[in-house]
């Protein structure tokens, strides 16, 4: 992987997102997994975010979804 986990997070666009509640929580869900105060799916825009480039993925909602690594299968949690 070519990122790691505090360069996405200075990339993490999910501030402008309109399913983002801001809770002092740190950023790039995509590494992080799941928010724990953002529960409604309102849109997402990870599709837009250079990160998504980076990790090679096109899925979206990690907040209320969970990491791109749980999400590809690899941790079960
Ligand atoms: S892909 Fe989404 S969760 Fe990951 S850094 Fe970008 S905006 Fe944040
Ligand atoms: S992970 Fe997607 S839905 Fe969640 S706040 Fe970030 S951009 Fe929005």
């Amino acid at each position: 992987m070519a990122i790691d986990v505090s360069k996405a997070k200075k990339l993490c666009i999910c501030k402008n997102c309109p399913s983002y509640f801001e809770c002092g929580e740190k950023l790039a869900y995509c590494f992080l997994g799941k928010s724990k105060c953002i529960k409604q799916e309102v849109g997402c825009i990870c599709p837009g975010c250079p990160v998504e480039k980076e990790i090679n993925s096109t899925k979206e909602y990690y907040c209320t979804r969970g990491s791109n690594k749980e999400l590809s299968g690899g941790v079960k949690k």
